[in-house]
């Protein structure tokens, strides 16, 4: 069977340090916006503060179809009891943290966050299991062969596709009701660089992160994930991308909206080189396809 469709999921993370409210709104509008130009909708990760200070354009984002979800780094939410990233933490711990946070989310926006993102991507095997716990229905919190022990995100031999989250092992396949969706990144392109200025270089691969072209090549990165796929035949092909609320993507002549450009340009052109149809996706509907398609396969073992 050859590959016909690629799911397309395209995120932002939305962060309290960004200071400047009138920039933030006009990073996150206008993100969505040119993506839904191009038929794709978007996934958005919110730190806490962030939904209550843009509580009406987050709801009139998600009536437009964006997907909302919580990100958080504990660091920077609340009284600053937590100095580290996620990974760092026990269960109980994060169980508390992220509580708390749901909690502040909930308030903002009138709903529980259904969907997760630490953030730098950290995690331990904890995390997955408390996520579950705490009525999380998955997640995009792992960017496969990152290491950056520092910040406690370490994903060397992660699975790379949607998948079911193993609850005590982060690294591989379960069989439980969380669904996490991996950052799609080029195995073919080490050399992840320089997330954080004047710190040592990230160790992983190169993706699609869009507000950062100096160090990553989007055309071959693309064409990489589309060879693979092809090899792969996985259940679900996909394309996750990801950036910050900090560059104005309503700006046309911003470089991070002319990157955004090119990668949807790029996306239609190599997807039709390659005789595939870009689908535009949610987390929630990764979520639910994943969750749906596995319960068939078991009912189907089943039977004598
Ligand atoms: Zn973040």
């Amino acid at each position: 069977m050859g590959l016909k469709e690629v799911l397309v999921l395209f995120t932002m993370d939305c962060e309290a340090y960004v200071s400047d409210r009138r920039l933030s709104e006009r990073s996150i509008r206008g993100y969505v916006d040119t993506i839904e130009a191009y038929g794709f909708p978007t996934t958005l990760f919110v730190h806490p503060e962030v939904a209550a200070r843009h509580r009406e354009l987050l709801l009139e984002l998600q009536d437009q179809g964006a997907c909302l979800g919580l990100h958080l780094h504990p660091k920077w939410f609340g009284d600053g009891r937590y100095r580290k990233e996620i990974g760092a933490y026990s269960a109980s711990e994060q169980r508390k943290m992220i509580k708390e946070a749901m909690d502040v989310w909930r308030r903002a926006l009138g709903q529980n966050p259904l969907y997760f993102r630490g953030g730098v991507f950290s995690a331990n095997d904890n995390t997955f299991r408390v996520l579950q716990e705490l009525g999380f229905k998955g997640g995009s919190l792992s960017c496969p062969g990152r290491v950056l022990p520092e910040f406690y995100s370490v994903w060397a031999g992660a699975e790379p596709y949607p998948h079911r989250a193993h609850l005590n092992f982060r690294l591989v396949k379960g069989d439980s009701d969380f669904v996490e969706v991996p950052i799609s990144v080029d195995f073919q392109r080490p050399g992840e660089a320089h997330i954080y200025p004047g710190r040592a270089p990230t160790q992983g691969y190169e993706w699609l992160y869009i507000a950062e072209r100096r160090f990553y090549n989007y055309e071959k990165v693309l064409r990489h994930l589309l060879e693979r796929f092809r090899r792969d035949s996985p259940n679900y092909p996909t394309i996750v991308t990801d950036t910050h609320n900090n560059e104005d993507y309503s700006n046309r002549e911003n470089p991070a909206r002319l990157n955004l450009e090119s990668v949807l340009r790029l996306l239609e052109s190599l997807c039709e080189e390659a005789g595939v149809k870009p689908v535009g996706s949610t987390l929630s509907h990764i979520c639910n396809m994943v969750l749906s398609e596995n319960g068939e396969k078991s009912e189907v073992r089943q039977r004598p």
